[in-house]
C-alpha cells in the first residue's frame, strides 16, 4: 500500500476529550473517528488491527470446535420477555419500535436468541455439545461511554454459547473455550490473567474474566503466588488472623463530638487510629428496607457482596431522611448501640474489635468503648468489605498483590438459566425431555485493540505486538524523486510484499 494513497490522516494535536493513552492514540494514528458519545467509525488503518485480532479469535475458536453463525442485532421484545430481561435489562438496553408499533432492542447480548434457534433446531442428545459463535455489533446504552472504543455504546464483540446434554459435559466443554481464550490473548501478544468472578448460585470456578493487565483499567484485580485471582469485587476473605490484643472492655462512654462527622474528623479529635472505628453504614435495598452495615474504620464495604447477601440486584446508601428515621439521629452519627440487632449486620473485621468507637445515634455525640457481644449483635457477621493492602489469600494465606485490569474477555457457566426460562429442551438418551446445559463466552474485540495499546506504548507512540500490527514494515525512501532510490525502494517494497509482509511504501 502506498501511504500516499491511502486514507489515513493522522493528527499531531491530542484530542481534548481523550483521557487514556489507546484513546489518545488511536484517534492521532488515524484508527478511529467519534461520531457521537460512545460511537466510532473503524477507519482503514483501525480496521486492519480489528480484522487481525477477528482472525485470531475465529481460528482458535474453530480448533476448539466453535461454528460460526450470524444472528440479527434487531431482536424482538416478545424474546426478551420470555427471558424475563426485558425489564431486567434497564436503561442499558436500546429499545425501539417499528412503524406498526412492535417493540424490539438492539442486541447486547445474545442468549435469547441463540437459546431460541437451538430449541427449534436441536432434538436429542446426539447432536450435543454444540459451541456456536458469531462477531456481531453490540449496543449498549452505558451510563459512562467512556475510554474510546473502550466503553462504547456500540462496539464489536465475539459472542459464543455453549449447548451440553449433561454438568460433566458443560464443565468439559467450559474447560475447552477457557483454554481456547488463553490461547487467543497469548497469540495477541498480550499481557493477561484470567481471574475468577463471581458466579452466583453455580458455584465452583465457572466464571472467568480475562483481564489485560494495565494501570488504567477500569478493575482492580488481587492476585496471589499460589496462582489465585480474583476481581476485587468478587475477591473472598476469610475471618483473617484476629489482632492478638490484652486491651480489656472498657466501659462505654459518650463522648461530645460537636460537627464531626467522619471517621477522619473524630479520630484527630480522639487520637484513636481508624482501625478503632465501627463504621455504620446505612443501607437501603428492596421495598424500602434498612439494614445497618458495620465494617472496620479503615476498610470499605463492597457493595456486591452486600448484596448477595441481601439476595438483591441493588443497594443505595440511605439518604439523610431515612438515616434519621432509622438512628434517630442526622447523618454522621449512626452506630450499632441501642438497635435492633435484626437490622445490623457485620463484617469479619469488627468482631474481634475491642474497645471500638461508632456514633451515638445522637446529635453530635460519639460512643467510645463499644464491644461486640456486650454492646450489640449483628444478625450476622460474614465477608462484607474489599480487600485492602495486607489482606491475605483466601487459598493458601500468603498476602495479597493488588494491580489493575481492562476486562477483555468472559466465561461464563450460565447451567439452565436460559433454557429453563425459553424451555429449551433436548430428548436425552433416557427418553426424557431436559433441558440444555449452556455456557456464555464473550471477547470485546475492539477493547483487545486498545488494550493492546494501552499495554504496548511510549513516547514515540503505539508499540504494537506483531501479530495485529496494522502493517508488517514500512519503507521510507528518503528522497523518492530521485529515479534511483525509486527504483530500489519500489523493489524493496514489492519484493517484500511478495515474502507475505504487510508493507506500507
Ligand atoms: P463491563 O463490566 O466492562 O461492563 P460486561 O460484564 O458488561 O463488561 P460482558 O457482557 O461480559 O461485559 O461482555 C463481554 C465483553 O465485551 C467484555 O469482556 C468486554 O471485553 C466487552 N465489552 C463489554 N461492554 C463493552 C463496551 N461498552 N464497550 C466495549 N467493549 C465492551
Ligand atoms: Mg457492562
Amino acid at each position: 500500500m502506498r501511504l500516499s494513497e491511502y486514507f489515513l490522516t493522522t493528527l499531531k494535536e491530542v484530542p481534548k476529550d481523550a483521557d487514556i493513552v489507546s484513546h489518545r492514540l488511536m484517534i492521532r494514528a488515524g484508527m478511529i473517528r467519534k461520531l457521537a458519545s460512545g460511537i466510532y467509525e473503524f477507519l482503514p488503518f483501525g480496521l486492519r488491527v480489528l480484522r487481525k485480532v477477528e482472525n485470531i479469535i475465529r481460528e482458535e475458536m474453530d480448533k476448539a470446535g466453535g461454528q460460526e453463525l450470524y444472528l440479527p442485532a434487531l431482536l424482538p421484545k416478545e424474546l426478551w420477555e420470555e427471558s424475563g430481561r426485558w425489564d431486567l435489562y434497564g436503561q442499558e438496553l436500546m429499545r425501539l419500535k417499528d412503524r406498526n408499533n412492535r417493540e424490539f432492542c438492539l442486541g447486547p447480548t445474545h442468549e435469547e436468541v441463540i437459546t431460541d434457534l437451538v430449541r427449534k433446531e436441536v432434538r436429542s442428545y446426539r447432536e450435543l455439545p454444540k459451541i456456536l459463535y458469531q462477531f456481531q455489533m453490540k449496543f449498549r446504552d452505558e451510563i459512562r461511554p467512556r475510554f474510546g472504543v473502550m466503553r462504547a455504546r456500540e462496539f464489536f464483540m465475539k459472542d459464543a454459547y455453549s449447548f451440553d446434554a449433561d454438568e460433566k459435559g458443560a464443565e468439559k466443554t467450559y474447560q475447552k473455550v477457557f483454554n481456547c481464550y488463553n490461547e487467543i490473548f497469548k497469540r495477541c501478544g498480550l499481557k493477561f490473567r484470567a481471574v475468577e468472578a463471581e458466579t452466583g448460585a453455580i458455584g465452583g470456578s465457572f466464571s472467568h474474566e480475562f483481564m489485560v493487565v494495565a494501570d488504567t483499567g477500569e478493575e482492580s484485580i488481587v492476585s496471589c503466588e499460589c496462582g489465585y485471582a480474583a476481581n476485587i469485587e468478587k475477591a473472598e476473605l476469610g475471618k483473617g488472623e484476629r489482632e492478638k490484643t490484652t486491651e480489656k472492655e472498657k466501659p462505654m462512654e459518650e463522648v461530645e463530638t460537636p460537627d464531626m462527622k467522619t471517621v477522619e474528623e473524630v479520630g484527630r479529635f480522639l487520637r484513636e487510629p481508624e482501625k478503632k472505628f465501627i463504621k455504620s453504614l446505612i443501607y437501603e435495598y428492596g421495598e424500602s428496607r434498612l439494614v445497618m452495615v458495620l465494617v472496620r474504620g479503615d476498610y470499605g464495604i463492597n457493595e456486591a457482596k452486600l448484596k448477595k447477601y441481601l439476595g438483591v440486584n441493588e443497594v443505595v446508601l440511605a439518604g439523610e431522611d431515612k438515616i434519621k428515621e432509622f438512628t434517630g439521629a442526622p447523618l454522621g452519627f449512626a452506630g450499632p448501640v441501642g438497635l435492633k440487632d435484626a437490622d445490623i449486620i457485620a463484617d469479619y473485621s469488627v468482631e474481634g474489635l475491642v474497645n471500638g468507637i461508632s456514633g451515638a445515634n445522637k446529635k453530635d455525640c460519639h460512643m467510645k468503648n463499644i464491644n461486640p457481644g456486650r454492646d450489640y449483635k449483628p444478625a450476622a457477621v460474614l465477608d462484607l468489605r474489599n480487600p485492602a493492602e495486607g489482606d491475605v489469600c483466601i487459598k493458601c494465606g500468603r498476602k495479597l498483590s493488588f494491580s489493575r485490569g481492562i476486562e477483555v474477555g468472559h466465561t461464563f457457566k450460565l447451567g439452565t438459566k436460559y433454557s429453563k426460562a425459553l424451555k429449551a429442551d433436548f430428548l436425552d438418551s433416557d427418553g426424557k425431555e431436559k433441558p440444555f446445559i449452556m455456557g456464555c463466552y464473550g471477547i470485546g474485540v475492539s477493547r483487545v485493540v486498545a488494550a493492546a495499546i494501552e499495554q504496548g506504548n511510549d513516547e514515540k507512540g503505539i508499540i504494537w505486538p506483531v501479530a495485529i500490527a496494522p502493517f508488517h514494515v514500512m519503507v521510507v525512501p528518503v528522497k523518492y524523486d530521485d529515479s534511483r532510490i525509486r527504483e530500489v525502494s519500489d523493489k524493496i517494497y514489492s519484493d517484500l510484499s511478495e515474502a507475505g509482509y504487510e508493507v506500507l511504501i
